[in-house]
């Protein structure tokens, strides 16, 4: 049997007897990264890294039962031995290494390979077997450096200010909402934050995260303080009356998506920003490269393309079904 299979409840390792991701409840859950798609409730141990347990803990209640462990510290489990490697994709998110009898397998989470400055360094791990997402798995996915969309988001946002307008901004609130802060922090325009995003903001500064401070908008918030000011909010907000405080605004959304022609106009947005928290096409194929395994499993996305382009190299590479959502970045849970 092989060390890692593909089970009705999740990737699951049965010399160690634990789940990665799982989607079903099981005993003991070795978890990527905090995203509901990948960190579901009911497992009766959590294993993660030190930055992601106070974020499953916000996500999960308190009263969960998670380990937590430093990037690279090895971990034990049958004579299984595990270790988490930084992904890139948010902050705390891993990799998971899993070694028996001198087999090794590895599976991405969600990641991405440019480095954001608070979501750790992707690191390329050799291995034999390689599970990888493949969320934007198609040759027109290809990013800008990040720099050049913060510098178009820092523009459109002071032409906003200098025209009596709120520049509403709509990012995922665990990760995303995190890393267009840096641009919009460089402006010295006044931040709100939505509840959703305020919650993670503050459990990440608890547990030792620098992260610009933001104003939380509440009732009790005066509709002149937030005139030309800056809001970031979930996508859940996108199409609610609670924009009406804002008015009047401009609406932006950053995710990978907007690089498709007409997603900007679908979403009903005044601009689009295409700043993603996954792999661009390069990078997938540079991360797998980098792996030197022999076998590389796709979940998560445009897998069958991948899978098809990796078989047509001489790699071998099948298709893995999985429950994780296939556009968490369009999607707030
Ligand atoms: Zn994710
Ligand atoms: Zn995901």
């Amino acid at each position: 049997m092989a060390l890692i299979t593909f089970s009705s409840s999740g990737l699951y390792c049965a010399q160690g007897n634990f789940y990665i991701d799982p989607w079903k409840p099981v005993d003991s859950a070795i978890i990527t990264h905090a995203h509901s798609d990948h960190a579901r409730p009911g497992n009766k141990k959590y294993l993660c890294t030190h930055d992601t347990k106070p974020l499953l803990k916000l996500r999960l209640g308190e009263d969960i039962n998670v380990e937590s462990y430093n990037f690279n510290e090895p971990v034990f489990i049958n004579g299984v031995k595990i270790s988490l490697h930084p992904a890139g994709h948010i902050i705390g998110s891993a990799q998971v290494r899993i070694e028996y009898k001198g087999e090794i397998w590895v599976f991405t989470g969600d990641f991405k390979t440019e480095n954001d400055g608070i979501s750790g360094k992707f690191e390329p791990v050799r291995c034999h077997n390689f599970i990888t997402e493949s969320t934007f798995a198609l040759p027109i996915y290809k990013w800008e450096k990040q720099e050049i969309i913060y510098n178009n988001l820092f523009q459109w946002v002071l032409k906003n200010n200098s025209e009596g307008f709120c520049s509403i901004i709509f990012a995922y609130s665990l990760g995303k909402a995190q890393r267009v802060l840096i641009p919009l922090s460089k402006t010295g325009i006044k931040i709100f934050g939505h509840g959703a995003v305020c919650n993670v903001n503050e459990t990440l500064i608890n547990s030792g995260h620098n992260l610009p401070a933001i104003t939380r908008i509440s009732s009790e918030t005066k509709k002149e303080d937030l005139k030309s000011s800056i809001v970031i909010a979930p996508t859940s907000a996108e199409n609610t009356s609670w924009l009406k405080k804002f008015q009047p605004y401009k609406k932006a959304v950053c995710s990978g998506w907007m690089q498709v022609r007409g997603n900007v106009r679908r979403r009903n947005a005044d601009a689009g920003f295409v700043l993603s928290d996954h792999a661009d096409w390069p990078g997938l194929l540079e991360a797998i490269n980098a792996t030197g395994a022999q076998k590389v499993f796709t979940t998560h996305g445009f897998k069958s393309v991948l899978t098809k382009y990796l078989n047509e190299k001489g790699l071998f590479s099948a298709e893995v079904k999985t429950s994780f959502s296939d556009d968490e970045e369009g999607k707030e849970e």
